[in-house]
């Protein structure tokens, strides 16, 4: 189903009116985890001030160690539609937990399946099932057939709104967080119909490879970047490290300005 061999030409998939596909360059950013309302917003005020057309945020953050921030849940739901609201930015957020699929629909205009959930197959059919297009990441190692399984499995249940999201795999390099496979970009275009974006931000896991990462994407034919953003990124209670701030966001709009920017 999300083979191109049957289905030659590329997809464009929409999420809230905003299309994400060839031609176009969709920057979907906001801040890594929704902290507080004010948060949130200023965030969301950078993202739109950088040319996102979307706007992110984690309520249900799926963290490595069980001490780090776990995110707001349902009251964090409830501050990406208020800002929403006052923004007028679809929200794509993560949903964690198959059991939580219909409340995280509710509010949210794209559901995101996290790298660490890429072969978390109850979640996968679940969302599949959810009536909202899919946002899903690349497992870390993962390689790009069992990523494109995993769409599959989304597929199958009737969802083909589905874009794909190249976030960096593990690798034997620690000089980076993950190592942007950037190959994958375009191996995954020509083996699927389906978008493909790219995250810079989890990628490098710092502020100072966002921009050179961004242009790598633009260059090799990504259809969109999801990019963290944080007003004070020294208090962010999630990877403050990689969040643009206010000094970067002209460059970011600069940098994404080659291809008709999608608002
Ligand atoms: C995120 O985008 O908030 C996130 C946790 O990313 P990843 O699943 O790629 O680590």
């Amino acid at each position: 189903l999300v083979s191109r061999e049957h289905h030659p030409d590329r997809s464009v998939i929409r999420v809230g009116g905003v299309p994400i596909g060839p031609d176009t360059l969709t920057i979907i950013a906001g801040p890594c985890a929704v902290e507080s309302a004010e948060q949130t917003l200023r965030a969301a005020w950078m993202a739109k001030a950088a040319g996102a057309a979307l706007l992110r945020g984690g309520a249900f953050k799926p963290r490595t160690s069980p001490y780090s921030y776990q995110g707001l849940g349902e009251e964090g739901l409830r501050i990406l539609a208020g800002v929403r609201a006052e923004t007028g930015m679809p929200v794509v957020t993560e949903v964690i937990d198959p059991g939580h699929v219909d409340l995280v629909a509710s509010y949210a205009d794209m559901l995101q399946v996290g790298a660490r959930n890429m072969q978390n197959f109850a979640l996968l059919q679940a969302v599949g099932s959810a009536g909202r297009p899919v946002l899903l990441k690349r497992g870390f190692s993962a390689t790009v057939e069992e990523w494109l399984s995993a769409a599959e499995y989304i597929a199958q249940r009737g969802n083909l709104d589905i874009v794909l999201c190249e976030r960096g795999i593990r690798t034997f390099e620690n000089a980076t967080r993950n190592t942007l496979d950037i190959s994958a970009v375009p191996v995954a275009q020509r083996l699927s119909h389906l978008p493909v974006i790219v995250d810079p931000s989890h990628s490098g896991g710092r502020r100072d490879l966002v921009l050179p990462l961004t242009r790598a994407a633009i260059a090799v034919g990504a259809d969109g970047l999801i990019i963290d953003v944080h007003p004070e990124p020294t208090a962010a209670r999630c990877d403050g490290d990689q969040a643009l701030v206010d000094a970067d966001i002209r460059q970011l709009a600069e940098v994404a300005s080659v291809l008709p920017p999608v608002m």
